[in-house]
């Protein structure tokens, strides 16, 4: 009996691998909530007391600021915050656009169906939609721009964004998402309309704005709390993020077209700090285009000017000319469209400027606790949430490397788990060659038949057996 020891370990330590590999790939589904405050502007946390904030920032990771894409501006941002990707490459280049091929406008307020409108070059894939196709019962749900496009045939819980709705009632319905008995979703990705609308109406230096800081930071420990008593908190992921920032806009800062410059000639696409123009003839660029350039405040750039590193301009939303207004200005067309002066505060300018950058907060069992990150960009989002879901990314134009530091390194568990997996086909393999070896001695031995295949014959019973009434060969195994 001796003898079998060898296969009998092998098989064993087969059976014990599989095991232990399929043990790691039974893990639960990792959890992750994603949160958008709209427009709140990175340095908002300084300001006040937001004590719920506060203790997020110490029981994870943040970031002083993230960098945004150009346009500074609510779809497009939460757009590359899911997938990943430039504007120029997602192709929602602003909340209202023009598409001279599909020859349609379109409008966040008036949200088209039609997939190409976000993925025109076929390569975009909103995270709760990969998250899903990774099967092992995964589910997403998700209350975001977008979320109720199909993508690759596939279409998430996906909850209507309905301003009637309390953040409390919000939070309530994502708590019982990730805790339904029969089917929990591990993906959640929540937004809220705030402080975006009160930065506008009463600008990002109001005690309005201060005000709803702090209804924002009682929602935040809302959350907390029924994480706590639903036994999510140690185990859910959660992010906190935002799409832009606010600039405070003074009320004679305005820039009306038409008292430069003939609005008959062109159609205009886009807010009230950037827009696309689309010449009807295109014969009168030149003109158009010295009258633009005339206006203070005002920046004119045809497609060729405008820089590569905003990675707005390779698509064709992008119009025959593209009017970005000063920081603090607003554009409005005609001189009587009062709602626009209205405004004190806006968003949209270029991504260099501070005033656009919003907020970064992030906790849980995958994040590290008490980690300041300087910035990084908000397609590099995308690949830590794959990061934390353990997921493949798609084609994007993040990176892992800015924010792969405010990821929990290995736990212990995990590491033995890792070295394990690693290093058990190795010693496998040396056990079996070994085993071959010891078999292959032994099998020409003296008085020992062979054939063409002994070098990797396993001896039938009778043989063993016949082995083991031999002394002699009883010694040699032992060496
Ligand atoms: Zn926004």
């Amino acid at each position: 009996m001796i003898k079998r020891e060898p296969v009998h370990f092998l098989v064993c330590l087969l059976f014990f691998e599989f095991a232990v590999i399929s043990c790691f790939q039974n893990q639960p589904n990792p959890l992750l909530l994603l949160i958008s405050f709209d427009g709140f502007r990175w340095d908002y946390l300084s300001r006040g007391h937001l004590p719920n904030f506060e203790y997020l920032k110490t029981a994870g990771s943040y970031a002083n600021y993230v960098k945004n894409t150009f346009s500074t501006v609510t779809f497009p941002n939460h757009w590359s915050i899911v997938t990943g990707l430039y504007q120029e490459s997602h192709g929602i280049l602003n909340n209202h656009i023009f598409d001279p091929e599909l020859n349609k406008t379109f409008h966040t307020n008036k949200e088209s169906m039609n997939t190409l409108w976000y993925d025109p070059f076929n390569i975009a894939e909103p995270i709760w939609t990969l998250n899903e196709k990774k099967g092992n019962n995964r589910l997403s749900a998700a209350e975001w721009l977008g979320s109720n496009i199909i993508f690759n045939k596939t279409s998430v819980t996906s909850v209507d964004y309905n301003t009637s709705r309390t953040y409390n009632d919000i939070i309530d319905q994502f708590i019982k998402f990730f805790t339904d008995a029969k089917r929990p979703i591990n993906f959640g990705a929540v937004y809220f309309d705030e402080p975006d609308a009160t930065g506008h109406k009463y600008g990002p230096d109001s005690k309005e704005l201060l005000e709803k800081l702090n209804e924002l930071d009682s929602n935040l420990g809302y959350l907390i709390d029924k994480l706590k008593s639903n036994k999510l908190f140690d185990s859910l992921n959660i992010i906190i993020t935002s799409d832009h920032g606010m600039q405070s806009v003074q009320e004679n800062n305005n820039i009306c077209l038409e008292k430069h410059v003939d609005l008959n000639l062109f159609d205009v696409y886009g807010g009230v700090v950037s827009k696309n123009l689309f010449l009807k003839n295109y014969s009168d660029m030149t003109n158009v285009y010295q009258k633009l350039k005339n206006i203070s405040n005002l920046d004119v750039y045809n497609k060729s000017e405008f820089p590569e590193k905003y990675h707005y301009k390779k698509n064709n939303r992008f119009g025959d000319i593209l009017i970005v207004a000063k920081l603090g200005y607003i554009i409005y067309e005609k001189c009587t469209d009062l709602s626009a002066s209205t405004l004190k505060g806006a968003h949209g300018y270029y991504n260099n400027e501070s005033s656009m950058f919003p907020i970064f907060l992030a906790k849980g069992p995958a994040i590290r606790k008490n980690y300041r990150i300087e910035n990084f960009d908000i397609v590099d989002i995308y690949p830590f949430m794959c990061a934390i879901l353990d997921l493949e990314p798609g084609i994007n134009n993040g990176s892992i490397s800015n924010v792969e530091s405010m990821l929990k390194k290995f736990s212990r568990r995990h590491l033995i788990l890792y070295a394990f997996i690693s290093l058990t086909p190795i010693a496998t393999a040396i056990l079996t060659a070994f085993f071959l070896f010891f078999i292959n001695k032994r099998s020409n031995l003296p008085g020992q038949t062979t054939n063409a295949y002994d070098g990797y014959k396993i001896l039938s019973t009778s043989e063993t057996n016949s082995l083991a009434n031999n002394d002699e060969l009883a010694d040699n195994a032992e060496l």
